[in-house]
């Protein structure tokens, strides 16, 4: 692997919070890519919400799959641009690893639940999964990552947060951009998700092609597909255009950000850093296209009806549950309840209510729906 002079070289890594002997065959970043892979966390995406609830169906895409595509996405990117593809690849893995229940919905109800305790930011939670929750090493909690894929893994984080982060924190108090290899793990899960969320909401049929003809970055593809093929059954209609809609983004952006490097040309991942704008990014007419794509999946995908019922009664259980947990903290299962107690007698109320959060952010969608029910339905 040649790396560009720009990209993370493990050589020069900020290291890991607990000082570990080197890895010997493995890269650092291979073994940060590893550890993700044999977290608990990391097997939960399985069962947890992307678009649609779990359970709506097996063939539409859950967070660990969508967290596949990012990585497979991503790793592509990298390749082309010689940046770090490990570093990329365990970004791109661990980067949903916080996400509630029920994705978006759930996150939503978390955050009203915690309002008065800081709030629920899916971004932090995965760095507090990987930094404290997962347990799995003798000598420390957490995963013990290096600096570059904790700083990849939080994407966005709030001022009041950050600022007690500490180094990992810090860009977004004083400004700066995180590693080229963050920069290309952030954009390949906003490729993945347009394309897979088009593709599983033409699959359910809550959004249709007709629809979906009206934005660019489908018509083109769907236009070049149709005159190339006659007759082609819709499902293959469906993939042909899926895989264009990626390849595009994919080669537009390593373009643009190949110019965009050659111009700015940094002479290593700190001069990355301090940067005003990201290095990676797409050219004007494909921000353009993406947000047309976006907006349109806002209101036609995210906003159907049938998903907002959904999201309705799955913020209800979040909330019901965690309402029923915080009230009666003896509820909860004998592990939980001695975190909480754990929390509670460090920070008080806050940390009470934190620990029932993490409870419930840990949940996968149908333990959540399981959970309810235990508690809350006395018919079981
Ligand atoms: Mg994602």
């Amino acid at each position: 692997m040649s790396l560009a002079l720009y990209a993370s070289h493990e050589h020069q890594s900020r290291g890991r919070r607990y000082p570990e002997p080197s890895p010997g065959l493995r890269g650092e970043y291979q073994r940060d890519r590893d550890r993700i892979v044999h977290s608990t966390s990391f097997r939960r995406l399985e069962y947890k919400t992307q678009v649609f609830v779990n359970h709506s169906g097996d063939l539409y895409r859950t967070r660990l799959t969508h967290s596949l595509e990012v990585a497979q996405i991503g790793r592509t990117i990298a390749r082309i641009l010689s940046l770090h593809e490990d570093l990329v690849e365990t970004i791109a893995l661990a980067h949903d690893l916080g996400h509630a229940p029920f994705g978006h919905a759930g996150q939503d109800a978390l955050d009203v639940c915690l309002k008065d305790h800081g709030g629920f930011e899916h971004n932090l939670q995965a760095l507090r999964v990987v930094d404290e929750l997962e347990e799995r090493y003798a000598s420390f909690r957490g995963l013990n990552l290096t600096f570059e894929s904790r700083e990849g893994i939080l994407k966005h984080c709030s001022l009041a947060h950050a600022a007690a982060l500490g180094a990992v924190g810090r860009r977004f108090l004083e400004g700066g951009q995180p590693s080229l290899e963050a920069q290309v793990a952030n954009l390949a899960d906003e490729i993945a998700y347009h394309c897979h969320d088009a593709d599983d909401g033409l699959r359910s049929g809550l959004i249709t092609l007709q629809q979906l003809r009206e934005v660019m970055l489908f018509r083109e593809p769907y236009e070049e597909v149709v005159r190339l093929y006659a007759n082609l059954p819709e499902r293959r209609v469906i993939h042909e255009v899926v895989r264009r809609m990626v390849n595009r983004q994919i080669v537009d952006l390593t373009e643009a950000s190949a110019a965009r490097l050659q111009r700015v040309n940094p002479l290593g991942s700190e001069e990355v850093r301090q940067q005003a704008e990201p290095l990676i990014g797409f050219s004007p007419s494909m921000v353009k296209q993406n947000h047309e794509l976006k907006q349109f999946l806002r209101v036609a995908l995210y906003g159907h009806y049938q998903i907002r019922r959904t999201a309705a009664k799955v913020g209800r259980l979040i909330g019901a549950l965690f309402d029923a947990f915080l009230a009666d903290p003896y509820l909860l299962p004998p592990q939980a309840l001695l975190d909480l107690q754990e929390r509670e007698d460090s920070a008080g109320v806050t940390g009470r209510a934190q620990a029932v959060g993490d409870y419930i952010a840990g949940m996968t969608d149908r333990y959540a729906i399981l959970e309810y029910k235990r508690v809350l339905d006395p018919s079981i």
